[in-house]
């Protein structure tokens, strides 16, 4: 990512002034439909699209071939393009500064965009007349776009790079690039599904170039990676111990249902003195009752018996000891030791 030395005067990454104009429509107002993939006569258009064809294809013109054109942009390595003050102004607030300071002969002016590829400006201006790009420019310079749009603030064009970006462009190679960019450019959401990419695949990103360049230019940055990494795995590893709690509690609370109705119906070969085992037992409904069933008749067996001094014991001692606690009914309750 080069750096960007004609805005830096009028700093675009503090300016939160006027939100940008569109270009203005020509002619009676189309209606605004966004699509993608226009088709015309048959043929589909490549590229993005917010009014129709005809107006797209006007303003288009208009750029391709410059009439009366008054600015003169200079990219580098000595590039030109040659675009309208009244529409680029219109379009970038920032572009606007830049003409207002900007010192020509007569109507013309002259500004510089540099650090950039001179076809990413093209397009950057070619949107600028006309909401318009081709899939495979934006395919080429979605970082450099990105930043243009971030920098001479052209919201509309700044949301599709974005979205570029966000469909599928990022990979563990580019990621830390398109973090970077995204805390540069101020891309909140884009930063987030960066930082879930890298937190998913650490072993992997952290040897890539990528986060080798960010630890030599930004060694902060890697730093504070590195510690909401580590923020991130604690959250997951508690909401982890969350779920074991409550998976356990739930254990204890179907057992403690579970003992109740042994101890008030009675459960296949096992439940109070005057229950008549002989009939059909109507089918049981409760699913630590089994388990139940095996750890009372040990109870009920075992020689120990003691607590602490055997461990099936204990746990029974431990389900009744619940109970009594938080038994409601225990005037009426069959439970052993409940009152
Ligand atoms: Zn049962
Ligand atoms: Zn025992
Ligand atoms: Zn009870």
């Amino acid at each position: 990512m080069g750096k960007m030395d004609t805005i830096s005067e009028e700093s675009p990454l503090a300016s939160n002034r006027m939100a940008p104009m569109a270009p203005p429509l020509p002619g009676p107002t189309t209606s605004s439909y966004c699509q993608k993939g226009l088709v015309m006569n048959g043929s589909k258009l490549r590229g993005y699209s917010c009014v129709t064809t005809a107006t797209k294809d006007l303003w288009e013109r208009l750029f391709d071939e410059g009439y009366r054109a008054d600015v003169t942009v200079k990219t580098d390595n000595g590039g030109v393009i040659h675009a309208h003050a009244n529409i680029i102004g219109m379009a970038s607030p920032v572009i606007r500064g830049m003409l207002k300071k900007s010192k020509g002969r007569g109507r013309q002016r002259s500004i510089s965009i540099h650090g950039v590829p001179h076809n990413a400006v093209r397009v950057f201006i070619r949107f600028l007349y006309s909401s318009c790009y081709e899939k495979e420019e934006m395919e080429e310079y979605v970082m450099h776009l990105l930043v243009l749009s971030h920098a001479f603030v052209v919201p509309q064009l700044k949301k599709e790079c974005v979205r570029h970006l966000e469909q599928g462009v990022i990979t563990i190679e580019n990621v830390i690039d398109i973090f970077q960019l995204a805390l540069l450019c101020d891309a909140p959401r884009l930063s987030v599904i960066c930082h879930r990419m890298v937190f998913r695949n650490f072993k992997a990103v952290s040897a890539t170039e990528g986060w080798q360049a960010m630890k030599q230019s930004h060694p902060m940055l890697e730093k504070q990676l590195l510690q909401s990494l580590k923020y991130e795995d604690n959250r997951r590893k508690e909401r982890i111990r969350k779920l074991n709690e409550r998976q356990i509690y739930l254990q204890l609370y179907e057992a403690m249902e579970a003992l109740v109705h042994i101890c008030r119906d009675g459960c296949r070969t096992i439940g109070p003195h005057d229950k008549d085992f002989k009939t059909n037992p109507a089918p049981c409904h409760y699913e630590a009752c089994k388990g139940l069933e095996s750890l009372i008749r040990h109870f009920a067996g075992c020689k120990l018996r003691v607590r602490g001094g055997c461990g099936h014991c204990k746990r029974m001692w431990q389900l009744l000891e619940l109970h009594s606690r938080l038994c409601a009914n225990y005037d009426v309750c069959r439970v052993p030791l409940c009152r």
